[in-house]
């Protein structure tokens, strides 16, 4: 279960917490350090565990929380809150176009989720909005992603526009982008190329492709089990494309924490869905307060 070992260890802080009578400065002291432990051990970001910290013991030391009416009580609640603001506080929604299309491209590392999420965003969209959208297929360098790109799109009834894996994939975007114009798509997903690690010729390749077609969203898929190495992948990206929010993926699986409670706060982008399985309706917005409950237990 994602954020089993967190949520343990902050409820024992917490439970410890509640059963003084009074909470003295030491009590806190004691506190911050245990949720500190378990948030380095849930792989979480040095300077974000750093900031945190500081932030939940300047809110709660000092007499208006420690001599009030039930400190534990109030520091729970501070630390709910503070979970919520490292995480973006806000859920964010999708980027529009004024005129359609709007543009959506996918970036992120081989075998984090990259082309299952396109799926589910397009389902999303087409369930909630009744759109009508249609992907570019456009990871040339492995002839199995066009073919899974065509088996996911099958599935929920998406069109790809596809041209095999001998044309650049700047001129696919150029072609597929003037193919969802003249067909009135009012949404285009870009699938492009994943790569087990990041190189200047992705890179490059992902700037080209984001030149041409103007994305509203440029979307980062990444692993949430990775946590660190998901946190630094968003950097990497980040620094090279101007990224619009990231996606994160299998938080069904057994997750610390680490990248739900870094990439908001290391990158500065919003964490805007999360996938939470392999079928194509596991897409939810990403609500960072529910998130926090949900890691508080
Ligand atoms: P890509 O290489 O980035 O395009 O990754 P894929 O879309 O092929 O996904 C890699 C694997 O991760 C597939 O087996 C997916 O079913 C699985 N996957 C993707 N998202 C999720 C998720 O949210 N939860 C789980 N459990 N599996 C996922």
């Amino acid at each position: 279960m994602a954020f089993e070992g967190l949520t343990e260890r902050l409820q024992n802080a917490m439970t410890k917490l509640r059963r003084k009578p009074t909470v003295s400065e030491a009590d806190l002291r004691e506190t911050m350090r245990e949720i500190r432990l378990a948030l380095l051990e849930a792989d979480v970001n040095f300077k974000v565990v750093k900031d945190f910290v500081k932030q939940v013991r300047e809110r709660a030391s000092g007499a208006e929380v420690l001599k009030g009416l039930n400190p534990a009580q109030q520091i729970v609640k501070i630390v709910n809150e503070e979970l919520t603001s490292t995480m973006g506080t806000e859920a964010v929604a999708l980027n529009k176009s004024d005129k359609i299309p709007t543009v959506i491209m996918m970036a992120g590392l081989q075998g984090a989720g990259k082309t299952t999420t396109a799926g589910k965003l397009a389902l999303k969209l087409k369930n909630e909005e009744n759109a009508r959208p249609m992907f570019i297929a456009a990871d040339v360098y492995r002839p199995a992603a066009i073919d899974q790109l065509e088996q996911v799109a099958k599935s929920i009834d998406v069109p790809v526009f596809q041209l095999g894996t001998d044309v650049d994939p700047v001129e696919i975007v150029r072609q597929g982008m003037q193919q969802a114009r003249d067909q009135h798509n009012d949404y285009v997903i870009i699938d492009t190329a994943g790569r087990l690690q990041i190189d200047e010729k992705l890179m490059g390749e992902l700037v080209n492709i984001a030149d041409l077609a103007k994305p509203d969203e440029i979307l980062l898929v990444v692993d949430a089990m990775t946590g660190q190495n998901a946190v630094e992948t968003a950097q990497g990206f980040n620094d090279q494309l101007e990224l619009t929010g990231v996606i994160l993926t299998k938080l069904d699986g057994d997750t610390r924490g680490g990248a739900a409670l870094s990439i908001r706060a290391v990158t500065g982008k919003p964490i805007k869905f999360v996938g939470q399985g392999e079928k194509m309706t596991d897409l939810d917005v990403f609500h960072p307060d529910r998130m926090a409950s949900r890691i508080l237990g």
